[in-house]
């Protein structure tokens, strides 16, 4: 059995040189070599802001680089031609792809309508502060230079349930759109948050459901990706996706592995949504992230032992995506929570070697962010390797002190010299006895972080006392592992 090893392929700040896809293509080999077997990659379709368009920003989802539309042919990331090279070169080095899928919103809308709309508070959307007025709403969208290749449809304000912008009145407010409910189940936040931003989809609209299921279809047949990234998954009546993942599946007939972005901090929230979607999805443990900014940010005070209590991984580990950091919480972004510096060898050691969860490395701190002066994470190449070639059998926790903690893993019989130990504190140094078992007896251990210099022997009773530096992580491996890293990592 392989270790399933994600990576979000793009930070917020990549320069708008069109040259992604491209990049894609030529790091492909690269990334598969340093543990890499699946991308999470941008969304492709053209978003408002053409060219310098992150692309949460839809405009549309048939432009996938290939027409004239929001000031340009191509993309941020390159022309069509380019996406399909670069998927298509990920795939063939045993990387599966997982293409972002944005159907909470559309923006850059190409005309306006007069729209009957009663205004809601912001903070309570359940709440109407006017009567039914008038207002004029960026809500057609006819897409003029693709015309009707790919799909005839054409938006206007009866496939919407809402808007921010009077165009008009030149004003911004929570604008529902007279005789549309906000979908009933979606998060509670804010009184009812189906209403995110732009022009949002009306999912009780048939026509709305049959066209998006249509252009999945479409997507599909034409990129041949793998999988899915669903964005803003809270902002979307619950059974969209449930429904809308089973048409994909019947139509692929593959696995089609998906995560949700549900941004909570609250675990029960999570499991709530996996259960109304029938577990048809897997969702990013955000309450773990915000484990990890708590532990961060606490001086060295936060209760270690406590690190995956109340999250995802630690509830439902099944469905857990864990991750460090996202193109959302680096720093300039809309849920800045970056994790300092210090904290992050030992948070992607928690996430890359435990047994638990699939791992999604985030491409800001695989190399960097220029734009914000933000180094590589130390020793998150050799994690990786680490996590392929010996993060394997059982796991044992010593998650039993406020700031030292641990886990083994025994290793198994296919994968040579695996098996492992990990020590991590928030506080000061310090040394703890873990089992690794008696296949280990007499075996040399060493830190592959390198912050410890002299070799563990494990005991005739499969135990060793490990140590590890104060504000680190050391992960001890057998001394024949530790030398294929050393020959193997650049
Ligand atoms: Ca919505």
């Amino acid at each position: 059995m392989k270790n399933r090893t994600m990576m979000q392929y793009f930070e917020w700040y990549l320069p708008e040189n069109r040259l992604h896809w491209k990049r894609c293509s030529v790091q492909a080999e690269k990334l598969a070599k340093a543990g890499i077997n699946m991308v999470w990659l941008p969304p492709a379709y053209k978003g408002a802001a053409g060219a310098a368009s992150v692309g949460y920003d839809v405009y549309d989802t048939y432009d996938l680089g290939e027409f004239d539309q929001k000031g340009s042919v191509e993309t941020k990331y390159g022309s069509k031609e380019a996406y399909l090279e670069a998927v298509e070169s990920f795939q063939k080095c045993g990387i599966s792809v997982l293409a972002d899928i944005v159907l909470n919103h559309k923006m850059g809308a190409d005309g306006t309508e007069q729209v009957k709309v009663i205004e809601e508070r912001s903070t309570n959307r359940n709440e109407d502060i006017s009567g039914i007025q008038q207002i004029s709403a960026w809500t057609k969208f006819d897409f003029p230079a693709r015309g009707e290749k790919y799909s005839g449809f054409h938006w206007n304000a009866a496939h919407f349930s809402g808007t921010d912008w009077d165009d008009a009145g030149k004003r911004n407010g929570i604008f529902r759109f007279e005789g549309k409910v906000w979908n009933r189940e979606t998060d509670s936040e804010n009184g009812n948050y189906d209403y995110l931003m732009g022009a949002d989809l009306d999912t009780d609209n048939r026509e709305v459901v049959e066209e998006v299921t249509n252009w999945g279809k479409w997507y599909l047949d034409t990129v041949h990706m793998d999988g899915f990234r669903l964005d803003a998954v809270k902002h979307i009546s619950f059974d969209f996706y449930r429904e809308w993942l089973k048409q994909m599946r019947q139509h692929t007939k593959t696995e089609l592995f998906t995560v949700g972005e549900y941004w909570a901090r609250e675990t029960e929230k999570l499991t709530h949504y996996l259960e109304e979607t029938e577990y048809s999805l897997s969702l990013f443990d955000v309450p773990l992230h915000f484990h990890f900014l708590a532990a961060a940010t606490a001086d060295g005070n936060y209760d270690m032992s406590k690190l995956f209590e109340d999250t995802l991984t630690g509830t439902d580990p099944e469905h857990a995506v864990t991750f460090v950091d996202n193109h959302d919480t680096q720093p300039g972004q809309a849920l800045y929570s970056f994790i300092p510096a210090w904290f992050k060898p030992i948070a992607y050691a928690l996430i890359l070697l435990r047994k638990v969860g699939t791992p999604c490395v985030f491409y800001g701190d695989y190399y960097g962010i220029p734009h914000d002066g933000v180094a590589p994470v130390q020793g998150l190449k050799t994690l990786l390797k680490i996590r392929e070639c010996y993060a394997h059998g059982e796991e044992q926790l010593y998650f039993d002190d406020a700031s030292l903690v641990g886990f083994t893993r025994t290793g198994d019989a296919e994968h040579e010299n695996s098996g492992l130990a990990v020590l991590c504190t928030d506080s000061a140094s310090g040394k703890k006895r873990m089992y690794l078992g008696a296949a280990f007896a007499g075996k040399k251990m060493v830190d592959a972080m390198g912050g410890i210099g002299s070799p563990v022997v494990i005991g005739a009773d499969g135990w060793g006392e490990f140590s590890v530096n104060g504000g680190s992580v050391s992960v001890w491996v057998t001394e024949e592992a530790g030398e294929m890293l050393y020959i193997t990592l650049e």
